[in-house]
């Protein structure tokens, strides 16, 4: 089976799953993941019609992205400094931002291009030591860092789920939607919530995400 064809799958089980949850299909952006893959099955799944990737690596931000400009590219991966100049302008929405210094690096490329970058703000709900984001108890200190930067906007939070049990998983996911509805009393911008992979996106719907990021579904 060809990219576009899972593509389709996943997106026709995501209205499904939507429906079942009673939320509206349209709330709920689906990312496909194509780290792993290369330009032909990225051209397989925007013939299907899909509008959103995801790149964890500038190269491959780099190389997919001029290939299709036409699609929105999502920066899902580690930030280092100094490739931070390929990454803004090109991301569509920077998912994993932590790190204050990284934040100032982003406004200061983003200036520069005349332009207001879009990210989230990486959050390790679950506590594992592996694992990036900052604690829960550090994201408000984050953002009101970035309220005063004018050239980068803080549209949401997320995250990634421990792998394996169901439950866990759940709590990830609705710990960070009551994150979200928190801070958004004081940062009105804080709508998205990016979470959900292929093993567990089905339960971040549940749980309320508007953003979920699917690889090996799609692109095995
Ligand atoms: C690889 C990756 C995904 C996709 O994972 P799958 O399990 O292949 O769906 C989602 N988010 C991030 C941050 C990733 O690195």
């Amino acid at each position: 089976m060809e990219s576009g064809q899972r593509y389709l799958q996943v997106a026709a089980e995501l209205s499904r799953v939507c429906e079942q949850a009673d939320r509206d299909p349209h709330e709920v952006k689906l990312v496909a993941v194509s780290k792993t893959v290369g330009i032909e099955s990225v051209a397989s799944a925007i013939d299907a019609g899909a509008a959103d990737f995801g790149e964890n690596r500038p190269d491959q931000l780099i190389q997919k992205s001029d290939a299709f400009p036409q699609a929105n590219w999502h920066f899902i991966g580690n930030i280092q400094s100094r490739r931070i100049r390929d990454i803004v302008g090109r991301a569509t929405l920077v998912h994993s931002l932590f790190e204050e210094r990284h934040a100032l690096k982003i406004n200061e490329a983003a200036s520069g291009m005349g332009i207001v970058q879009d990210v989230l703000v990486e959050v390790n709900v679950s506590g594992e030591q592996s694992k990036g984001g900052l604690a829960p108890d550090g994201v408000r200190g984050m953002l009101d860092a970035c309220s005063g930067l004018a050239n980068l906007r803080v549209r949401g939070l997320m995250t990634m789920a421990p792998i394996g049990a169901g439950d866990v998983a759940r709590q990830t996911f609705s710990g960070l939607a009551r994150l979200r509805d928190e801070l958004q009393r004081d940062y009105p911008d804080l709508t998205e919530l990016s979470m959900g992979m292929t093993d567990d996106w089905r339960i971040a719907v549940e749980e309320g995400a508007t953003i979920i990021r699917v690889g090996r579904a799609i692109f095995q």
